[in-house]
């Protein structure tokens, strides 16, 4: 489908280079390597520029090794300046008009300013660019990512104000939000990422048009959504973007389960919805993204398990079906197996801990740390994490439960362990070798090679004669 464009901006009503009032992007440009870079563009008579989230992190005083540049050289002009001079030449975003290569310890790539025609109602080419920085500034998604550095001059050039709004962590679009959205509809998850990610807010007119323009997101593949939503709960702020997510309706589009935790009442934390709960969750897991999946999902099931029990509420199998749900739903947005196995075994495993007060075997004790496997330490975090009880008491014993399995465990791992410490020899051949039937003799000589065992002063059949044999000696048995 032809997209549809109109343009509300003129190039004369462009704000031009503004003077660098900042010290933060020195440390970017008198970098000997971009130095360099922009030296070998200059004398191939072709611009360059540093642009994007490079330059809105530079700013924020954040210097990374992933550099994103801009050039008017074509790609395959990109491609013969930088060929005698990069470590490794890639070429898989060639199609797109991206050149990467690596250059010392730097990441770099390098893009073709986008030079595209676009065409009003009439189909009749309405406004057509030349190939300048201002042009490609204005396609990108925000005010604070439509920036870029002139090199070799280090002059930053800011025609949407980004640098105002960057320190005001606000994101607005350089176009209008509509055009943006209907133009690249991620734009939506990138804006609700970036509140997690950098401690922005949207602007109402933003905020406004996800609202509205949610349903565009169904234009967009699974793995590039899955990757936005990823980003967004491994970030600092996860519970603002959720709280976002599900207040635009724009959760509805790839998790629609969330909302129904927003109408799930728990009696538990009687002052909270199961998703409030939840999110508390999210934030008091480290920002690991198995942990994060877990604790979003750790109480799906709770809506559809929910039931009225002789005037309590109660939410059994909420564990089990949970992690059926979040299978489902991780499968959708194409997670890698792995990640689903371990987010849904968590969830599955996340409520069996408070069968523990009720005693628990040995055997229940193997069984739980087979179950978890190497989850142990993740599972141990979620479950402490979604311990949210206000009340002392009921926290005070929570606690208690969790640290008593844990130091169970310990106790039957390390009894565990010491039963597979043996003599390298057993009892028969203590017999055949001293020539002896049975006896205390042969439990003396096995105590005795266990405590050599233990002390790490015999490791090998060998070893084990030799000190039997000395033993047999001071003995009297030889
Ligand atoms: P991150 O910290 O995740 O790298 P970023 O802003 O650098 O954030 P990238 O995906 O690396 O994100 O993109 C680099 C730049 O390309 C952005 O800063 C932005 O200018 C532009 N950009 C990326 N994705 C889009 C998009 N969907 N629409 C418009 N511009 C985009
Ligand atoms: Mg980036």
């Amino acid at each position: 489908m032809l997209k549809i464009h109109t343009i509300p901006i003129k190039r004369g009503g462009f704000k031009i280079e503004q003077p660098l009032d900042t010290d933060n992007l020195t440390p970017l440009y008198i970098h000997p390597i971009i130095q360099e870079l922009s030296r070998i563009f200059a004398d191939a008579g072709k611009k360059l520029y540093l642009v994007g989230g490079t330059v809105r992190d530079a700013l924020l005083g954040r210097f990374h090794e992933d550099l994103d540049f801009a050039t008017d050289a074509k790609p395959d002009e990109t491609i013969q300046i930088v060929k005698p001079w990069a470590d490794n030449l890639w070429l898989v975003g060639i199609k797109f008009g991206t050149v990467g290569l690596s250059k010392g310890h730097l990441k770099i790539e390098i893009t073709t300013l986008r030079s595209e025609v676009y065409v009003d109602k009439t189909r009749r080419p309405r406004v057509a660019f030349d190939t300048d920085i201002y042009f490609d500034l204005s396609r990108r998604d925000f005010t604070v990512n439509a920036m870029a550095v002139e090199l070799p001059q280090g002059r930053l050039i800011d025609p949407f104000n980004g640098q105002a709004d960057l320190t005001n962590r606000i994101l607005r679009t350089p176009v209008t939000p509509e055009q943006s959205f209907i133009d690249d509809p991620l734009r939506m998850m990138r804006a609700i990422r970036f509140v997690s990610t950098m401690g922005m807010h949207l602007s109402p007119e933003v905020e406004e048009a996800i609202s509205v323009y949610r349903g565009e997101l169904a234009r967009v593949s699974s793995e590039r959504i899955r990757d936005e939503f990823s980003k967004m709960l491994t970030g600092a702020e996860p519970a603002k973007s959720l709280r976002l997510l599900v207040h635009t309706g724009l959760s509805d589009l790839f998790v629609p389960e969330l909302m129904n935790l927003k109408i799930t009442q728990d009696p538990e934390y009687h002052h909270k919805d199961v998703f409030e709960h939840t999110l508390t969750v999210v934030e008091r897991v480290e920002p690991d993204l198995v942990l994060r999946l877990a604790a979003l999902f750790h109480d799906i099931g709770k809506p559809e398990t929910k039931e009225i029990i002789e005037g309590k509420v109660t939410f059994y199998n909420h564990d089990s079906i949970g992690a059926s749900i979040t299978r489902r739903r991780l499968r959708t947005l194409k997670y890698p197996k792995a990640i689903i196995e371990d987010v849904t075994k968590l969830i599955y495993l996340h409520m069996r801990v408070y069968t523990y007060r009720m005693g628990w075997t040995d055997k229940a004790v193997r069984k739980y740390i087979r179950d978890a496997g190497t989850l142990r330490d993740k599972l141990n975090a979620l479950i402490r994490a979604d311990c949210t009880t206000k009340n002392p008491r009921k926290m005070r014993q929570s606690l208690q439960v969790f640290d008593e399995l844990e130091e169970r465990i310990i106790r039957l791992e390390e009894a565990e362990e010491a039963a597979k410490i043996r003599p390298p020899i057993n009892g028969h051949e203590v017999m055949e070798y001293l020539g002896i039937g049975p006896g205390p003799l042969v439990g003396e000589a096995l105590h005795l090679l266990l405590d050599a065992k233990l002390e790490g002063e015999i490791e090998t059949k060998e070893d084990a004669y030799a000190l039997l044999d000395k033993w047999a000696k001071e003995k009297g048995l030889r």
